[in-house]
């Protein structure tokens, strides 16, 4: 059975009397055990996604259309309870985009991971510290850092130390959000292997979010293309990167024109022009006015969302001519 599948998500953010369509037609899915990358530029969406999965939205946002089915339930049904009882930490849990965040500077790691194990589960003291320094050693820490505050880890370990919180319950879903962002290139890969290598062995599926291509090539089992607020594509990494069928994607590749990360030239140069405005977005296609191929028909009609095979799919109008945009795009001008 799939693991999450978001059908028709809308979410929107009211602000001084104006509402912002943050998220808008979203289909997405996951399956137990796999990678979901989520890519795309500041302000698309990203975030809002996975924080309206297990109900965690700013308080001026709210879920207006759609469903989010984690394992048959429809999560958007459940109360904040139901959500507390049933599925936060022990289903889905989640690492927020600023990690330091989600630990609290004035208790040890130790403490943390017990709280939230004790919160949860029937655990005793004393199993929870057990299983707490366990979880520290899966990650890479040593047993000590149990004592310590936040303060006294590095950055690297206090990612480690909030990946330890994220797995303290064994969620089939882990939700990350820009994981290794603010780290040195080195331990970022050290991380991005971490969350690799605690997949294989707990089986649990991640959605990681990050603005970051070369992240996504080198984790994720699938990719999807977020604009404005929209998905743009959607398929197997392999396929979105050799067979980029919109222009947003193909735009994103060229901006990092080596996918080996840390490499110079991994540095990003960024498509000309500004997001759309989500409190009023433009009719057509939402790419249009930063699309290098954009036609009449953009500016006015919506793009279907094309099957283009093997499960990968874009919203433009002309899929059929993506081979002439991609030898376009890598010769110069996307
Ligand atoms: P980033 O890469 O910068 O983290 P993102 O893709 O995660 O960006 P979101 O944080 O999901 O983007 O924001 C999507 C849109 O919603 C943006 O236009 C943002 O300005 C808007 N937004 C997010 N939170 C709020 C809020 N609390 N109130 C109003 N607008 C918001
Ligand atoms: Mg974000």
């Amino acid at each position: 059975m799939t693991l999450l599948e978001i059908e028709n998500l809308g979410v929107v953010y009211e602000e001084d009397g104006a509402t912002i369509r943050a998220v808008d037609g979203v289909d997405l899915s996951v399956e137990p055990g796999e990678t979901l990358g989520i890519v795309g530029e500041s302000g698309s969406g990203k975030s809002t996604i996975i924080k309206s999965l297990i109900d965690i939205l700013d308080s001026n946002g709210s879920v207006a259309d759609g469903e989010l089915r984690f394992k048959g339930d429809d999560l958007t049904q459940f109360s904040n309870e139901e959500l507390n009882d049933r599925i936060r930490w022990k289903e889905i849990s989640y690492i927020p985009q600023n990690a330091m965040a989600s630990l609290d500077p004035v208790y040890r790691i130790g403490s943390q991971i017990v709280e939230v194990i004790q919160t949860h589960t029937e655990a005793s003291e004393r199993d929870a510290m057990d299983r707490a320094e366990e979880l520290l050693n899966n990650v890479g820490l040593d047993s000590e850092r149990l004592y310590d505050y936040p303060h006294e880890l590095s950055g690297g370990q206090r990612q480690r130390a909030v990946i330890a919180l994220a797995l303290a319950l064994e969620p089939s879903l882990i939700l990350a959000d820009e994981p290794t962002t603010g780290l040195d290139v080195v331990i970022q890969d050290e991380i991005l292997k971490l969350l690799s290598e605690i997949q294989d062995e707990v089986n649990c599926a991640i959605v990681l979010v990050t603005h970051d291509m070369s992240v996504v090539a080198e984790v994720a089992d699938k990719i999807a293309v977020m604009y404005g607020g929209r998905v743009m594509e959607f398929g197997r990494t392999s396929s979105v990167f050799n067979n980029s069928n919109h222009p947003y994607t193909i735009g994103l590749k060229n901006a990092f024109p080596s996918l080996e990360r840390g490499s110079s030239k991994s540095r990003l140069v960024s498509i000309p022009g500004s997001p759309p405005d989500l409190r009023d977005p433009p009719m057509g296609c939402r790419f249009k006015a930063r699309c290098p191929f954009a036609t009449q028909e953009c500016d006015s009609v919506e793009p279907p969302t094309v099957d283009v095979g093997d499960g990968q799919r874009a919203k433009c109008h002309y899929t059929d001519q993506a081979t002439e945009f991609r030898q376009r795009g890598e010769s110069s001008d996307v």
